[in-house]
């Protein structure tokens, strides 16, 4: 069994960036600037977001960040984003989901602007990954891709299972590894909270991608012998003994799982590290380079 290390590959994407964002500059290129919108006061969203304006900073990236109040009116969020839209020191939008009730989130990501889609959530977006045209790939499925890519995992021809259907990580990751691209080709089965018999279709499965939220939900019953498992889970479980008072629980029962794999992301330290530098990858690739 041999753990891909999410701080491994991260922190090897990361120098890249680092190099190529200096010749970018050299070349007269501007310094490459995400700005990042956060509404509200959600604990983890906060952690998220604080973590991309740190890996901005720690890659020579310039960053903004916006805040609003949970109760913000969604006007004031269109003219924010329309502003950033039509600032030509700003390269990557994003903004930090999920929002609160009362704003719609797929108007106010259908306002940005596609050239500065650095989450690759628009429907412009979405539409050139369905096709296999060059587009912002969100950026948790990205990053799995890059860490296949980084151990040069076999995935041609193999049954891959991904467990959740959302737009940001299961859709995406399923269209990915089903592309005729060097780590796709896979035959994939995309599971959801109404799929019959998961047990039984994960246990035939090469590849397991979890990204459901439900702690532990993938068991050692549940994976064939060798399969790769991709853990993305991330929820906050109640914990005394941390500083925080809660420690980060992946969608994988790593430790009875582990044993059975040939692959497996740790929770954390994998995929959660991976997501951040594709990111950053995409935000440099927004700036022009
Ligand atoms: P989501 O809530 O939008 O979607 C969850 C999906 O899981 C849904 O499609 C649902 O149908 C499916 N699901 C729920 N219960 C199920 C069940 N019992 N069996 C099968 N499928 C079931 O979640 P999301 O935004 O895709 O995130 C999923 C997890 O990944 C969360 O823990 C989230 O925090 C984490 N996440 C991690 C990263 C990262 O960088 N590591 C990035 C994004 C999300």
């Amino acid at each position: 069994m041999q753990i891909l290390d999410g701080k491994t590959v991260s922190s090897a994407v990361k120098q890249q960036i680092i190099t190529r964002t200096i010749a970018h500059k050299t070349n007269g290129g501007k310094t490459p600037h995400l700005a990042a919108i956060l509404i509200g006061n959600d604990g983890a969203s906060e952690t998220y977001v604080a973590s991309k304006i740190k890996n901005c900073a720690d890659v020579g990236f310039i960053s903004t960040l916006i805040r609003f109040d949970e109760s913000t009116a969604e006007q004031e969020i269109v003219n924010a984003i329309t502003n950033l839209n039509n600032d030509e020191n700003v390269h990557g939008i994003l903004v930090q989901l999920p929002l609160p009730k009362h704003i719609n989130e797929a108007a106010i990501i259908n306002l940005i602007d596609p050239a500065k889609d650095v989450d690759g959530f628009h429907p412009i977006s979405v539409g050139k990954l369905v096709q296999g045209l060059d587009t912002f790939i969100p950026a948790t499925p990205y990053g799995i891709m890059m860490m296949l890519q980084h151990y040069n995992i076999e995935t041609s021809g193999k049954n891959a299972v991904v467990i959740g259907r959302s737009n940001i990580v299961g859709r995406p990751m399923s269209i990915l590894l089903s592309q005729n691209t060097t780590y796709g080709n896979c035959t994939v089965t995309l599971c959801h909270s109404r799929t019959k018999y998961l047990e039984k279709i994960c246990s035939e499965a090469d590849i397991i991608v979890a990204a459901l939220g439900i702690p532990g939900f993938l068991t050692a019953d549940m994976v064939k012998q060798g399969a790769v498992v991709i853990d993305v889970g991330i929820t906050r479980v109640a914990d005394p003994s941390k500083k925080s008072g809660f420690a980060i629980k992946g969608d994988v029962d790593f430790e009875n799982v582990a044993p059975k794999c040939s692959y497996i992301t740790p929770v954390p330290g994998g995929v959660g590290l991976m997501t951040i530098a594709a990111l950053l990858q995409n935000t440099l690739a927004a700036a022009g380079s």
